[in-house]
């Protein structure tokens, strides 16, 4: 049984330095981590931020393993608890779960295991704790800890709601001296407030670690042919690399999927709308095999710490920084080199604008949804660092990254007033002189003075504005509206996007003193694949003649992986297999100084990676 493998391993578990060595196989913990750790062995509450590839995971698993009794953890990620629960076991630590999925032969025998003492962790779903069975199984064993996964899904105005968080505030009543330690990767303060206060963490003590994830690089490209310009980017720098590429909708999942397996790329749709059979076989592949890239709504992602995923690709314009944040998150967890990148149009801002204003909800829900996507557009338009932009949205402050599109080409900015004002007043002309509303194709070519069949059917060749904005190419003009609406300075409306003036056009178009209107320069080329020097460096952890080592031992743990039916990073993470294709040590001592490397690991797979290295 899964549940409560190795239970002859009996650990001296003295204290935390000693497990994250012994069973983790780390010399040392990271950040903020030995802080709450300590904090939670001896009995306080927490509140922990940090980002997707931080190492939150050790935070509760070492206080679980070094405080008596079981720890419990909520999660929301049922259809990764199996994996959890093998990454545990492969290390020598008895977890278990309990949920839906599982036959009632196995669910007692988990919960027997629980009552007896006889794991170290449970892993559970929060729909779970609202069951009374759940709460008097509880009872009757001995609890070291509850830990609250992906705390954010309590926060009712964010992107991941699960109305079952909100019963999670029985934990405190029901156990007020057992502790409890929330985790997230989303971390506005608004965000943070609402988890401490749902959760009834008021007292706890919050930690807030740095949110860069220094080896992501980020880049936004103006979109031109989207599904192209993936393709471009998958040719060129993550060729036969694993990754994730996210679309607003399923039909385009599918489209896009389908696009790139035509291009000969090994790739996967993932969406709700699929069968729950289907979506666990894509998940499972993706995890299991190396170098597939998935094509997926947000639906997917949550709670994938998959290490080599080596690239996320957003093809349309997430909904908030936030999401944003925690979907590129899901990239370079390992610490390797990563990339961030989205193509993001005019036609993005349309969209979503759109789907705001259709969106149910009072008008309290509406003016939060747009407060996050002015944060987005915010971003995307900004002609100063990306991460610098980012961590401010989060409250950290940060220098120039060199790792992000404008820190590499920095970008030009133009005084675009004059061509605002060209513009919106067209916008004003059409209205009043015409009662007519257009979309942003129309007012371009008006601008621009095309004789176009619909310029000549409705007469906008008399119009005074007809050819004043010449000088300006269709692309640019593009790129004024789209940044125009950005700053609200222009609005859309109605099912076609019709463009109209807001409560600011005003501002922009009066005769004394007009607002100022500064633009991003249109870049010409497209996708010039950035390089940063960072980058380079970052990938030497292992000399360049040590790669036929990596590449030999990469194979062998694709053949244990398929032997075992494992991910391959549960055996071991690529991080450190090129330490030891860096290292290229020749006893089982030598090979337990590698990070990754714990104590079951090298019983069970030491010889095995020793023999491998002698096999050149
Ligand atoms: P999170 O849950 O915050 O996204 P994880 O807990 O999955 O992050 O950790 C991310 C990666 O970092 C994992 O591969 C984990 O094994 C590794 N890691 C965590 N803590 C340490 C540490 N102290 N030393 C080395 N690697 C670590
Ligand atoms: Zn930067």
């Amino acid at each position: 049984m899964r549940a409560v493998a190795s239970p002859d391993l009996a650990f001296e578990v003295t204290n935390a330095q000693h497990v994250l060595q012994r069973v983790f196989g780390y010399d040392s913990f990271r950040g903020a981590q030995q802080e709450i750790v300590e904090h939670v062995v001896s009995g306080g509450d927490a509140l922990v931020l940090m980002p997707t590839g931080g190492g939150k995971s050790l935070c509760y698993q070492i206080p679980a393993l070094v405080r008596s009794g079981v720890g419990v953890v909520v999660s929301p990620l049922i259809a990764l608890m199996q994996d959890q629960v093998d990454a545990l076991n492969e290390l020598g630590v008895r977890a278990g779960f309990l949920n839906s999925t599982q036959t009632f032969e196995q669910r007692r025998r988990t919960e027997d295991a629980f009552v007896s003492g006889d794991l170290d962790l449970l892993y559970l779903a929060p729909e779970r704790l609202r069951l009374d069975s759940t709460l008097e199984l509880l009872d009757r064993g001995e609890v070291s800890l509850f830990a609250i996964d992906e705390a954010h899904c309590v926060a009712q105005w964010g992107h991941d709601f699960r109305p079952d968080y909100l019963a999670l505030s029985v934990l405190h009543e029901r156990w007020p001296s057992i502790p409890r330690i929330a985790l997230t990767a989303t971390a506005t303060d608004a965000t943070r407030r609402e988890i401490a206060t749902r959760l009834e963490l008021t007292e706890a003590r919050h930690f807030v670690a740095d949110f860069d994830r220094p080896n992501i690089q980020y880049r936004i490209a103006p979109k031109n042919d989207a599904k192209k310009q993936l393709l471009q980017l998958l040719r060129t720098e993550h060729a036969g690399e694993a990754g994730i590429v996210y679309r607003l909708s399923r039909a385009e999942v599918e489209r896009t999927a389908e696009f790139l397996v035509a291009n000969g790329i090994d790739a996967l749709p993932y969406h709700a709308g699929l069968d729950k059979e289907v979506r666990a076989a894509h998940q499972s592949r993706f995890l299991r095999e190396d170098g597939l890239v998935m094509v997926a709504t947000i639906a997917f992602g949550m709670g994938i710490d998959k290490p080599d995923v080596r690239f996320v690709a957003h093809l349309d314009l997430p909904k908030s920084v936030e999401g944003y944040y925690q979907e590129t998150g899901r990239a370079g967890r390992d610490g390797l080199p990563s990339t961030a990148w989205m193509a993001y149009g005019l036609q993005d801002v349309v969209q979503q604008r759109k789907l705001i204003e259709l969106s149910e909800g009072d008008d309290a829900h509406r003016r939060s949804l747009s407060r996050h996507l002015d944060a987005m557009l915010a971003l995307c338009e900004t002609v100063e660092c990306r991460r610098i932009q980012l961590l401010a949205y989060f409250g950290q402050q940060a220098q120039p990254c060199g790792n992000c599109d404008t820190c590499l080409a920095p970008p030009e900015s133009w005084d675009g007033t004059v061509a605002a004002q060209k513009l919106l007043s067209t916008v004003v002309r059409l209205d009043r002189e015409r009662n007519q509303k257009f979309g942003a194709g129309q007012v371009i070519d008006i601008l621009r003075g095309k004789k176009t069949a619909k310029i000549e059917q409705f007469r906008h060749d008399t119009l005074s504005v007809f050819g004043v904005g010449a000088d300006l190419s269709d692309n640019e003009w593009r790129g004024v509206i789209r940044q125009l609406l950005a700053q609200r300075l222009l609005a859309v409306e109605g099912d076609f996007g019709t463009l109209v003036l807001t409560e600011s056009s005003g501002e922009v178009l009066r005769r004394e003193n007009p607002r100022q209107v500064l633009l991003r320069t249109e870049p010409k080329r497209t996708s010039a694949p950035a390089k940063s020097k960072d980058r380079k460096q970052a990938a030497q952890d292992m000399p360049p003649e040590a790669e036929p080592i990596f590449q030999q031992l990469r194979a062998w743990r694709a053949a244990t992986a398929r032997e075992e039916n494992k991910a391959p990073f549960i055996i071991f993470h690529d991080s450190t297999l090129r330490q030891i294709a860096a290292i290229q040590p020749s006893t089982l001592d030598e090979l337990a100084a590698i990070s990754g490397v714990g104590e079951q690991k090298l019983a069970k797979y030491g010889q095995a990676v020793l023999n491998a290295l002698q096999d050149e």
